[in-house]
């Protein structure tokens, strides 16, 4: 399969990576849309987050254990989100689950 993700957490192609373990992946975003800017994966490829299971979830509840103490270590008291785009209409680009987590300036209202 021709997944830029899957080529990234097979580490085919380099990131700059923030954390890994067995299941997942979290990297910087290439074109940072916020100070703070990076994203999580699953190794696995899961092409969205429509193609989440009872067979497939547990990563994603790991996901957000790991987003949990990456924010906590980088610190972040004024807070973050989390954003997954799921689809052409929400501007997916890469068909590999991934969340964003965007921080470091405020992030409303120009986002929902
Ligand atoms: P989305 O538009 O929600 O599918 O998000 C895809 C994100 O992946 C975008 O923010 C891109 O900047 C980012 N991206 C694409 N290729 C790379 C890469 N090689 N390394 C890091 N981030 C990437």
């Amino acid at each position: 399969m021709d997944c830029i993700f899957c080529k990234i957490a097979a580490g085919e192609i380099p990131c700059k990576k923030l954390y890994e373990d067995e299941q997942v992946l979290a990297f910087h975003d290439i074109d940072p849309k916020a100070p703070v800017h990076f994203l999580v994966i699953p190794k696995t490829h899961i092409g969205s987050a429509s193609e989440i299971t009872s067979g497939n979830s547990a990563v994603v509840a790991h996901i957000f254990e790991v987003i949990a103490k990456l924010t906590a270590q980088l610190d972040l008291k004024n807070g973050y989100r989390v954003v997954t785009n799921c689809g052409k209409d929400a501007g997916q680009s890469v068909e590999h689950l991934h969340f964003h987590v965007l921080a470091g300036r405020l992030l409303y209202p120009d986002m929902a």
